[in-house]
């Protein structure tokens, strides 16, 4: 059987080529049907230094026909947060990553697992070394372990940040809990999401939702629903890939 590539692919592919573009492989693109053009764009955007809508304006010069769709404009406008470049340790982009693989799930296609981040509890990859002073300068990161057995399985710059409360669905959860004064409780969130890692093998079994085990001790962690899950603070989180703040433990470094 042939799998076919995710669209992700794909963008990973373009992006590498349009850093080494010449004209002749942007005009190649420009023949190229609308997901072609938002990467000209983007691509316009990072060599001249342009927000997006100038650099649409600017593409629609030689090609007026372009017209990128919502989808586009708005990981252009991802791409604009990120100063026109790149940054696969910036939120944005991983926010958008992640946006973009549970899209690619509802389309129906195959997950490679060279799409998820990869393993921080693996061998290869190297943790800092333990440390209790704050070094001026430098920035503290935090190791997240299985409370069982120890084994890391995440770190900060696997965490995606959701805006906690989660504004009316907030409200919507919190109603439903009924109780006089709930209202005024600030929201906490009992679970933190992450992006998909090469662990989760559950994950890369190609199912919608299921549970997250720990890949040491089979420690339940948490859970993943690729269509969403509601965190404790009533934010839904799409797709949804929850660890429990009580399964863990948190080291600084
Ligand atoms: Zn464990
Ligand atoms: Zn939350």
């Amino acid at each position: 059987m042939r799998i076919r590539r995710t669209s992700w692919t794909i963008w990973r592919v373009a992006w590498s080529l349009l850093r080494k573009a010449d004209l002749v492989v942007v005009s190649w693109f420009i023949a190229r049907p609308v997901f072609h053009a938002a990467v000209v764009t983007a691509y316009l955007m990072q060599k001249e230094h342009l927000s997006a809508a100038a650099a649409l304006k600017s593409l629609r010069r030689i090609s007026p026909g372009v017209h990128p769709n919502d989808g586009f404009m708005e990981q252009l406008a991802i791409f604009e947060s990120m100063g026109n470049k790149i940054d696969r340790d910036s939120s944005s982009y991983k926010k958008f990553k992640v946006k973009f693989l549970g899209e690619s799930f509802a389309k129906g296609e195959v997950m490679e697992s060279s799409s998820y981040a990869s393993d921080p509890g693996s061998a290869t990859v190297k943790l800092p070394a333990p440390s209790n002073t704050i070094e001026s300068g430098t920035e503290r990161s935090t190791v997240y372990r299985c409370k069982k057995c120890r084994r890391v399985v995440a770190r900060d710059e696997n965490v995606i940040g959701h805006d906690v409360g989660g504004g009316e669905s907030a409200f919507k959860w919190q109603k439903r809990g009924g109780k006089e004064g709930m209202y005024t409780q600030a929201p906490v969130c009992t679970s933190m999401f992450v992006e998909p890692m090469q662990w989760m093998t559950a994950v890369e079994e190609g199912v919608v939702e299921g549970k997250l085990q720990c890949v040491k001790c089979e420690a339940r962690l948490g859970n993943f629903n690729w269509s969403g899950m509601q965190c404790s603070c009533g934010a839904w989180v799409t797709p949804a890939f929850q660890l429990h703040k009580s399964r863990m433990d948190a080291a600084y470094f």
